[in-house]
């Protein structure tokens, strides 16, 4: 058994700003699947908001108002508010950490332009904006006295009456499964893109965190809505930032017409992402893709040579690399790419886990980032307000764990726990079915963006939950080739594939549940928002391989709900 006052599972972003914070007072460990630096975050290109105005006057209130429409008012406003006041406080300790933000001529942070924000807000290191962030955090925890447990898969959150007493994590390297004890426990393992065929997350973006709390009877909070981003490198879903149309560039159909014109006339490319994919989606459906095929184009080239390779150096190589394209030259084909996870494992404002509508904390328990849902984006999220999420909330979280650490005893870790988990996992290794993990993912990624994608209706979710209870079934007849413990992909492959049926079921029936069209939720029979009804969020449980819905009532501060025009 291991034991530390504070366990982290996840070395991302959002799991090292917690453990900045927790390490300083009490003994930390991060638990990571991958090594930190490989963590999606590094992925993130265009930038991280915050109302600092230094390319035009800006405020919080414009900061926060802009968030609460682009999230077509579900969002928690005590919670957003907390995120959009922190913002600039936040954004100047990163800088004094190190991160090499890209400068204006006088020398300030330089801000561009993003999707559904009034003003340009988004700070940046050319296009290498989550890269620089992970790394100088890496760099600052490895300054700080803490553990990193790097290849180390975690498998399951205990709890002993409603309260956590730590986790179980299997050492890829050697097989092994320990226990670990801990008074705190900190979730931040990242965003779960991949339910879908075509995504920009990465390959360990396979949603445990939220596995695990299924598993452990604790509920998710709003999964249907997951946006889609509109610039995905076509076939491949790898992203071309919201930062390349912060920096001018156009969105063309197959007649070469700036085809957003038609859809939100005042915003036009810079309109919120579930604005342009559901106009990509129609142009598409209505024969206008290029050669009347299911992509459109992104044109840079009127941005110049210097600007591109100035500030969207890595779009470019992207485009070149997975496509073939240059972008100085040639319109680049993009189509629609699932992006990320607005909802996830419900907490307060603190980041503390909550077990029921009534916001009753889980002791001991906390999340934060991408898998967590606060909620700071309600139905749709804003770009680059998500690096900023994880950096608020990360350092929310770790500071209330920590806090919560430094007042408690450990509590005694469940044995029964431990060897529950080592005898699935051995089940797991014997099996001799005739099914497979990646075939079972193909089949569930193609059901889940058919079916419960851009555009939903009835008839279409009720299939997709079919489709996806049948995989379920399936997955009961699973075989393993290779029975080893040693560095098993394959059973770490199909332990993600698990996590990531149960989810999708959450997501689909979440969605069936709302008759109403909201943020990146919309339903072609529902066609529009419905506050009297459906202005709440929705909690999801696991229990007896069903899915029980509850709803909880979103907090409004200031913000009514309007009309949503672009
Ligand atoms: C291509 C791309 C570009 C983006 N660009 C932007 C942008 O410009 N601006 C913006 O605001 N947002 C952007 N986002 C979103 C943003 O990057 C993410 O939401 C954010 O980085 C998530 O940080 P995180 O710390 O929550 O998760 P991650 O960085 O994904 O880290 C998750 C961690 O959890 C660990 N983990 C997961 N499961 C387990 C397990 N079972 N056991 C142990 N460890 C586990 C992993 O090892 C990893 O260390 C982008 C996202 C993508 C995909």
């Amino acid at each position: 058994m291991r034991k530390h006052d504070v366990v982290i599972v996840g070395g991302g972003l959002a799991g090292l700003r917690a453990a900045i914070e927790t390490s300083r007072e009490v003994d930390t460990a991060i638990i990571s699947k991958i090594h930190p630096l490989r963590s999606h975050t590094g992925a993130a290109q265009g930038g991280i908001a915050a109302a600092l105005g230094n390319e035009t006057p800006d405020s919080m209130e414009e900061h926060a108002f802009d968030t609460v429409k682009g999230a077509d008012y579900l969002c928690d406003q005590d919670a957003m508010e907390i995120l959009i006041n922190e913002a600039p406080k936040n954004i100047y300790e990163l800088e004094h950490m190190g991160v090499a933000f890209s400068r204006t001529p006088e020398g300030k942070i330089a801000q561009r332009a993003f999707g559904g924000h009034s003003k340009p807000r988004a700070c940046y290191a050319a296009d290498w904006t989550g890269h620089t962030l992970l790394h100088t955090l890496y760099e600052q925890s490895l300054r700080q006295k803490m553990t990193f447990y790097d290849e180390w898969f975690a498998l399951s959150v205990a709890l002993v009456n409603g309260t956590c007493a730590g986790v179980t994590a299997l050492d890829m390297k050697t097989g092994r499964i320990e226990a670990f004890s801990a008074k705190s426990v900190i979730f931040t393992t990242g965003g779960y893109g991949r339910a879908f065929k075509i995504t920009s997350n990465a390959a360990a973006n396979t949603g445990d965190g939220l596995g695990m709390f299924l598993h452990a009877g604790l509920p998710l909070e709003d999964m249907e809505f997951v946006q889609f981003h509109p610039t995905g490198l076509y076939q491949h879903g790898i992203l071309v930032t919201e930062g390349a149309r912060g920096e001018g560039g156009y969105l063309l159909n197959d007649k070469g017409e700036r085809f957003m014109e038609n859809y939100a006339p005042e915003k036009m490319e810079l309109a919120p992402r579930d604005v342009i994919s559901r106009a990509m989606q129609t142009e598409v459906n209505e024969g206008r893709g290029i050669g009347g095929s299911d992509f459109l184009h992104i044109d840079l080239r009127h941005l110049g040579k210097e600007k591109i390779l100035e500030k969207l150096p890595q779009i470019h190589t992207l485009a070149l690399d997975f496509v073939g394209v240059d972008a100085i030259t040639d319109p680049v084909p993009i189509q629609p790419t699932a992006h990320y996870s607005m909802g996830g494992l419900p907490t307060t404002i603190d980041g503390n886990v909550i077990s029921d509508a009534k916001n009753t904390p889980v002791d001991g328990l906390f999340a934060a980032g991408e898998c967590a849902c606060v909620s700071v984006h309600g139905a749709n999220r804003l770009g680059t307000n998500s690096l900023l999420d994880a950096v608020v909330y990360g350092k929310q979280a770790g500071i209330a764990a920590r806090d919560h650490a430094k007042g408690t005893q450990f509590v005694n870790f469940p044995d029964e726990h431990l060897r529950e988990v080592e005898s699935d996992v051995a089940s797991l290794l014997a099996a001799d079915g005739k099914e497979s993990a990646p075939k079972l993912l193909t089949n569930l990624q193609n059901a889940m963006t058919q079916l419960c994608g851009i555009y939903r209706v009835k008839e279409d979710l009720e299939l997709c939950i079919e489709r996806v209870k049948d995989l379920l079934e399936r997955f009961q007849n699973i075989g393993a080739a290779d029975k080893g413990r040693i560095f098993n992909t394959e059973l770490i492959d199909t332990i993600q594939t698990r996590n990531i049926l149960e989810f999708s079921e959450v997501m689909a029936v979440g969605a069936l549940a709302r008759e109403e069209s909201r943020g990146a939720h919309y339903r072609t029979d529902f066609p529009k928002r419905d506050d009297k009804d459906w202005l709440k969020h929705t909690m999801a449980w696991m229990e007896d391989g069903k899915i029980r819905l509850d709803y909880k009532p979103v907090t409004i501060t200031k913000w009514e709900p309007q009309e949503r025009k672009y």
